[in-house]
C-alpha cells in the first residue's frame, strides 16, 4: 500500500468508526415502528407493533448488554419482548440471542438449516467477495459464540402476526447460509445479509461473505419481484436502504461479467 492509500484507508476507518460502529435509528411504517441498534457495524432491529416488540437478530454475544441498554434508552420497552428471530447462525447476528432469551423470556426463531451453527456456536464456512472481506476472513471465520438451540425452527415460512403480533412473515432464502432467514411486511424488508448497505452514503451492496453470487442475484431479484410494495430494506450492515437503491444495485450488478461468481464458489471447496 502507498503511503497516500495508506492515510486514505485510516481517514475512511476513522469516518466509519465514528459515524457508523453505533449508532440509533428510527423509522416509522405503515403502523409499526423499526428502531435499529448498531454495535460493531451489526445492526439489531428492534420491530415494535402495537404494544409488542420483535427482535431480528441480536448482535455479537458480547455486544447485547449494550444493545439492550442502546434500545431502552431509544424508548423500546423490551419487557413487551414477544420473539427474537435469528435472520441466521453467524456470530454476528447470532451470538447475542440467549442473553435476550434469558432476559425476557421470549424464544428464539431461526432458519432449520442453521441449527447445527447454532449449536456448534461457530460460523460456517465463508467465502469472501472483495479485499476487505480477504483481510478479515481469518477474524470472522473463528468467531465463537456460546452454542444454542432455537426454540422454533422455520422451514418454508412463517407468519408470526398469528401467534405472536407482529405483521411479518419469515421465509427461508438459503444462499448466505443454508438457514437464512428474510422477514417481510407489507411495506418493509429485514434481510439479514442478503445484501448490505455501503459503507458510507445510502447504497446496496453484494454482502462481504456470500459463495454463489449467481444464486444471491436470483434472490435479490426474487425478493424485489415478490414484494413490490416493500420500501425500505433493513439489512444485517450499514443501511437502511431504499427500494430504488436495491433495485438499481440488483440491475446494476446483473449486467456484470458473472466470471466472478465461479471464483467465489471455486474458493468455497479450495
Ligand atoms: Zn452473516
Amino acid at each position: 500500500m502507498t503511503f497516500a492509500a495508506a492515510v486514505r484507508s485510516a481517514a475512511l476507518l476513522a469516518l466509519t468508526a465514528t459515524a457508523c460502529a453505533t449508532a440509533t435509528s428510527r423509522v416509522e411504517l405503515d403502523g409499526i415502528t423499526v428502531v435499529t441498534a448498531r454495535r460493531h457495524f451489526n445492526n439489531v432491529h428492534a420491530i415494535v407493533a402495537g404494544d409488542r416488540v420483535l427482535l431480528v437478530d441480536a448482535g455479537l454475544q458480547a455486544d447485547a448488554p449494550a444493545l439492550d441498554r442502546q434500545l431502552r434508552r431509544a424508548g423500546v420497552d423490551l419487557s413487551r419482548l414477544v420473539a427474537i428471530v435469528v435472520t441466521h447462525g453467524h456470530a454476528d447476528h447470532a451470538g447475542g440471542a440467549p442473553w435476550f432469551r434469558e432476559r425476557y423470556g421470549a424464544p428464539i426463531l431461526a432458519g432449520a438449516g442453521d441449527a447445527s451453527m447454532l449449536q456448534r456456536g461457530r460460523n460456517g464456512p465463508l467465502c469472501p467477495t472483495d479485499g476487505t472481506a480477504r483481510r478479515q476472513l481469518d477474524h470472522h471465520q473463528h468467531a465463537r459464540f456460546t452454542g444454542f438451540t432455537a426454540d422454533r425452527s422455520i422451514e418454508g415460512s412463517l407468519a408470526l402476526g398469528p401467534e405472536f403480533g407482529v405483521p411479518v412473515t419469515g421465509s427461508v432464502t438459503a444462499g448466505h447460509t443454508e438457514g437464512s432467514l428474510v422477514l417481510t411486511s407489507p411495506a418493509a424488508a429485514w434481510v439479514g445479509d442478503l445484501f448490505r448497505g455501503t459503507i458510507l452514503g445510502h447504497g446496496a451492496a453484494t454482502h462481504f461473505y456470500m459463495c454463489d453470487l449467481a444464486d444471491n442475484q436470483r434472490d435479490v431479484d426474487a425478493l424485489l419481484a415478490a414484494a413490490p410494495g416493500v420500501t425500505r430494506y433493513f439489512v444485517g450492515h450499514f443501511g437502511p436502504l431504499s427500494r430504488r437503491r436495491v433495485a438499481r444495485w440488483a440491475a446494476s450488478r446483473s449486467t456484470r461479467d458473472p466470471a466472478p461468481h465461479g471464483r467465489a464458489r471455486a474458493r468455497r471447496t479450495g
